[in-house]
């Protein structure tokens, strides 16, 4: 057990963190497998890849071929009015660094020298008065405006499409990076949207505070981006995803600055916060936003679990979100990722190796576990010592009455330390010819069961019909009242027969149409992109998506903002849009509503039969 250090996150801090342009994380940080003997041999019986064999690394930077950048006089004077020179960029590797996320699609591509739509120009502004100066520019010139934060999302979120031919302009929001006010009384700090979780956390933190909200991307994901794709952190079930902190925004838009104010709560029709959250920069720049604060816990603990079996532990955390504990992290990984987990354990000492044997056998001869079957779960406790004494012995009744017993506390301070190193490994199998990603979801706790079944089944399925080496496993994440987060990842070896990436697509295609086949979302919390464009009518309904696309196209007229994002991708050709009477400084003359039909731009239907009359209804 450890109490939340102040100074815990200094150690990551970067103002400008240097993001590989192939891969995860800094360049000079990489995954090794040295001292995790056990690895290798998990690898080989389950994907069949050597990893001792040296892979295929990326191209080197100076392979590419980047495409020359296009920006006319007129709109590069502007820009660089408005900023500085300095920072406006049109430097191959800024551009290369701010055309995509960090999706699997996204990484093989950059690694083999398939740039796709760059943007034309990268621009740092400084304020949100240089915000605005820039979307103005950038309007006046029809180019298109892409907000990036820290470029780490995975569903497609930033790429321009191939057949843009506007002036495509890249605004990195990473010189908006402070607090800039707390509200002690209201618990809650306006924050600049570029600023990365390393430097939001130790700005707060110096000042007794925390937001709370911690991805597994933390260390490369800004405020802006978790709300433009609705992120989810590993202690949301007690603070509460990032939809739920948010309360006030401050958005550059092309109708002038949208304002928020940062109320409780409020009956003003509907809600144009939610409206802008999970937008995708298809609404606007945010700027900045107003988001919940806690006092720093005094006491913080995760502890580690051991379920007997997938179903044992689904229905403990089931039980744990209808009791009073709440804890703030609860998650649980299946037998498959249980499997993985261990394997990926460094090297331990001749007496944590008996311990740990002792600890089997005492599972299997006394409590009667299938060590196959066994599933680890870490629980995470925070606030005062009494507080976290009384949930743990709240849970820990729960956890022993479906025969899961706990395994005290190095686990989950193991997983705690390690979790924002472990996405490193992704690159590390790229290099080996391996293709993992991940495909989260959420469903109601009844349905949970069921949506696991259909969609490992489904993945394994796939693999045997491909003829592909692969591994799916799953944990549960978040946990709500009505449901919870089921967050899979899978690997494959490509057969070698095909494009390895039409492969992939064929087994995250097959895993996220089982998502809707089975009643569960097309996402949790990473947002629909382009690369989640296709399931979404199947989950929130033709008239839903009609709603959204309305939204989109009826205030931002022109495609200039993200274009290609959330619904166009499902648009069957692109809509004419007009581009006078942009008008950035007063209230919104430029936005008229249009229909529906208007956007749809529906062919005439062609003249139909008279229909069948209507057999008379039974009675
Ligand atoms: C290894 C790994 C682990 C991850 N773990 C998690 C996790 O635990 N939880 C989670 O929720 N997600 C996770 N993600 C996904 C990703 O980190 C999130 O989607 C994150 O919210 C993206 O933030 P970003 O700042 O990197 O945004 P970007 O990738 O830069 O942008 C994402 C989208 O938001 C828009 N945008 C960015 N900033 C703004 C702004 N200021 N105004 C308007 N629009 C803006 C962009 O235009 C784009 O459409 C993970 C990704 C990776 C690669």
């Amino acid at each position: 057990m450890y109490s939340a250090s102040r100074s815990r996150f200094r150690a990551v801090v970067r103002i400008f963190p240097g993001m590989k342009w192939w891969g995860w994380g800094d360049e000079g940080i990489a995954f090794t497998d040295a001292d995790k003997p056990d690895l290798r041999p998990f690898i080989l019986r389950h994907l069949e890849v050597d990893i001792a064999r040296s892979g295929k690394p990326p191209l080197a930077f100076e392979e590419l071929a980047v495409p020359a950048a296009s920006v006319a006089p007129d709109l590069a004077e502007a820009l660089a009015a408005a900023l500085g020179a300095g920072h406006v960029s049109s430097e191959p590797m800024d551009r290369v660094v701010h055309a995509r996320g960090k999706s699997l699609r996204d990484l093989v591509r950059q690694r083999r020298g398939e740039l796709g739509r760059l943007p034309d120009v990268v621009v740092r502004p400084g304020g949100e008065a240089e915000v605005e100066a820039v979307l103005r520019a950038a309007l006046a010139a029809d180019a298109v405006v892409i907000p990036f934060g820290g470029g780490s999302n995975i569903s497609g979120s930033l790429e321009a499409p191939a057949s843009e031919t506007r002036t495509v302009v890249s605004i990195d929001l990473g010189r908006l990076d402070r607090v800039l006010s707390i509200d002690p009384g209201a618990r809650t700090a306006e924050v600049q949207a570029g600023a990365f979780g390393p430097a939001l956390e130790e700005q707060l933190n110096a000042r007794g505070w925390t937001l709370g909200h911690f991805p597994d991307s933390f260390a490369y994901s800004t405020l802006g981006g978790w709300i433009a794709t609705r992120s989810s952190g590993m202690q949301s079930d007690k603070y509460g995803d990032i939809a739920d902190l948010t309360r006030g925004l401050r958005v550059a838009t092309p109708a002038g600055t949208l304002v928020i104010r940062p109320v409780p709560s409020t009956s003003t029709g509907p809600s144009v916060r939610e409206m802008v959250l999970g937008s995708e920069g298809r609404l606007g720049i945010v700027t900045s936003a107003t988001v919940h604060v806690h006092r720093l816990p005094a006491e913080r603990v995760i502890l580690g679990y051991l379920f007997p079996t997938w179903a044992a532990s689904l229905a403990a955390m089931r039980d744990i979100a209808a009791g009073d504990a709440s804890p703030s992290v609860t998650r649980v990984s299946d037998p498959a990722e249980t499997q993985f987990s261990f394997a990926t354990k460094k090297a331990s000492s001749p007496v944590e190796r008996l311990k740990s044997k002792a600890l089997m056998t005492y599972l299997e001869r006394r409590r009667g576990f299938d060590l196959e079957a066994m599933c680890l779960s870490f629980i995470g406790y925070e606030g005062s010592e009494r507080r976290v004494r009384s949930e743990r012995r709240r849970v820990g009744r729960i956890v022993s009455s479906h025969g899961g017993l706990c395994i005290g506390s190095s686990p989950g301070e193991l997983y705690d330390q390690k979790k924002f190193d472990t996405p490193y490994i992704r690159d590390f199998l790229l290099d080996r010819g391996v293709l993992g990603d991940v495909s989260e979801t959420a469903a109601p706790w009844s349905a949970l069961g069921a949506v696991y079944d259909n969609v490992t089944g489904r993945a394994r399925a796939v693999f045997a019909e491909l003829g592909v080496h692969g591994y799916v496993m799953c944990h549960l994440s978040h946990s709500y009242h009505s449901g919870a987060c089921l967050y899979f990842t899978f690997a494959i070896t490509p057969s070698g027969k095909r494009e390895p990436l039409d492969e992939y697509a064929v087994v995250k295609s097959a895993i996220q149409q089982e998502f809707v086949d089975s009643g569960a979302t097309l996402s949790h919390h990473h947002a629909v992109g382009t690369e989640h464009a296709e399931w979404l009518e199947q989950d929130i309904s033709a008239p839903g998506v009609a709603m959204v696309r309305a939204l989109l196209d009826g205030f931002d007229p022109g495609r200039n903002l993200n274009p290609g994002k959330i619904v166009d991708a499902l648009a069957s050709e692109p809509v004419e849009r007009d581009h006078e009477a942009v008008n950035l400084d007063g209230p919104s003359r430029r936005i008229v509503a249009e229909s529906v039909n208007a956007v749809a731009a529906a062919p005439e239907p062609a003249p139909q039969p008279a229909p069948e009359p209507k057999p008379a209804p039974r009675s």
